[in-house]
């Protein structure tokens, strides 16, 4: 059994719907389809509450905009005899949008709950079209089933529980395929809707995949498969026919948007092999993601990036103590629930810096000011400052170690080009060496590494 996602680029038109039709009609055997929202359409609901909470009447017409966008799908693609259901239900969920979005006018405010209620539409109105549109398939709303919890200031899947209400709500063998809304979920505690975070579609399917042991995660998207880096920036970015689990995981951990990061665990930890695929070109063979890869490649296997990172730096003689400062910091970053992409020292000792999140940098500071309170004091600890408008590369292959003089190659290159390194994490992992540069850099320096790659 297969589960198969289909982002919003897949769902955007009738075009690609009629794709989509054909791809998981011609299956041969039931499956389970989790959709996003029509494509730009979560972008869309957000301007709008923004709108209509700052009190532009022209939340009205977005309103309108994006009711007659759906009609104008079930129109041409849910037979007749399923039209008229159809168009009531989504009519039903656009009301309610619709009086949320005149509340927000009203009250002149955009709450964090009202937003998250508001982008559950998306998916919502979605999955009950291509429910209908499919063969031989039923609907089943996400929010029965996936539930999320507190995770400090986020909402995170919550596993087991997920688990449990995927395996009651879905009984194998399948007998109809079933198609599910992605990204949206309701807290388990309080039954308030929320969210997996943007592009949680992919993770949705692969907590379905998990729960269900499925044979196979396919990702059904606008780009042939997962490529050498990504195609927006790097026109000379080729399709990777094979990969391993750790290494997606690292390349969007590092800012591959094609798979939401937390998509890989599940079911990498099932063994449950992926593949990405293009909905606009399905013969294309796209790339298959599984525990092994057949073959290393002679230099890397992806590179990739991310923008609006910042740089929280220790200095003082403390960071000279490398395991001690390792460990304190990763521990209270830990502790606090905040992820980090690589902590460097310079040769000389003096410094210690983690990179991070911008939008993280500030609390981490804060963190690492109160870890390091008694070496501040003592004078072991002189300064602990926050550096922003950097980005990270990463440049990710298993055992990339074996590739011996890569990072100062790779330094090199970069400062030949007059971009400064401003940290590099070389040596601390098995599959991955990050290099941090200034963020009006990034894309020229990406263009430098992956040129440097495989050329
Ligand atoms: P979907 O709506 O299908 O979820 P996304 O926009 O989330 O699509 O992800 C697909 C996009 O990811 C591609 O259109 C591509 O521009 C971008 N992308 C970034 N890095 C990569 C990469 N390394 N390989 C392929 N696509 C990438
Ligand atoms: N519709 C959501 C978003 O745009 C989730 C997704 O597409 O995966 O972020
Ligand atoms: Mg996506």
């Amino acid at each position: 059994m297969k589960v198969l996602k289909f982002g919003g680029t897949s769902v955007g038109t009738v075009a690609s719907l009629r794709n989509l039709k054909a791809i998981v009609d011609s299956l041969g055997e039931p499956a389970v389809v989790v959709v996003s929202a029509l494509g730009g359409l979560t972008d869309k609901l957000i301007a709008t509450a923004k709108d209509a909470s700052s009190g532009n009447e022209s939340y009205k017409e977005s309103m309108t905009a994006m009711a007659q966008r759906h009609f104008d799908i079930i129109n041409e693609m849910v037979p007749d005899a399923a039209k008229e259901g159809v168009n009531a239900q989504v009519s039903e969920l656009l009301e309610q949008l619709s009086a949320i979005y005149t509340g927000l006018f009203l009250i002149r405010d955009l709450p964090e709950k009202s937003l998250s209620q508001i982008v559950s539409f998306g998916e919502r109105m979605s999955s009950i079209i291509v429910a209908n549109i499919l063969n031989n398939a039923t609907h089943l709303d996400s929010l029965t089933f996936m539930k999320t919890e507190k995770w400090f200031n986020r909402d995170i899947a919550s596993r087991e529980l997920t688990d449990q209400l995927i395996k009651q709500a879905i009984k194998l063998p399948l007998v109809k395929t079933i198609v599910t809304g992605g990204f949206i979920s309701k807290d388990k505690d309080s039954d308030e809707i929320t969210n997996l975070g943007r592009g949680g579609s992919d993770y949705t399917a692969a907590l379905i995949a998990a729960s269900l042991d499925a044979d196979l995660l396919e990702i059904w998207t606008d780009v042939d498969g997962f490529m050498t880096s990504d195609p927006r920036i790097i026109k000379s970015a080729s399709v990777i026919d094979r990969m391993t689990f750790i290494e997606s995981m690292e390349l969007c951990s590092y800012g591959a948007k094609v798979i939401y990061p937390p998509t890989i665990y599940p079911v990498f930890h099932k063994n449950i092999p992926i593949k990405i695929l293009n909905t606009h070109n399905p013969s294309a063979p796209g790339t298959l993601i599984t525990d092994h890869a057949q073959s290393l490649p002679s230099c890397v296997r992806g590179v990739s990036s991310v923008k609006n990172t910042a740089m929280v730096m220790v200095s003082g003689s403390l960071a000279s103590n490398i395991a001690q400062i390792n460990s304190r910091s990763y521990n209270a970053m830990a502790r606090n629930g905040i992820s980090i992409f690589l902590v460097a020292q310079p040769e000389n000792g003096v410094a210690f810096s983690i990179a991070l999140p911008q939008s993280d940098a500030m609390r981490a500071a804060e963190i690492l000011e109160d870890e390091f309170k008694p070496e501040l004091n003592s004078g072991e600890v002189t300064r602990i400052e926050v550096e922003d408008n950097l980005a990270v590369l990463a440049v990710v292959r298993e055992s990339i170690k074996e590739i011996k003089g890569l990072g100062a190659r790779l330094v090199n290159t970069l400062q030949r080009d007059s971009i400064s390194v401003r940290a590099i994490s070389d040596g601390a992992s098995e599959t991955t060496i990050a290099l941090v540069v200034p963020g009006q850099d990034a894309d020229h320096a990406l263009a430098l590494v992956h040129d440097a790659c495989y050329l």
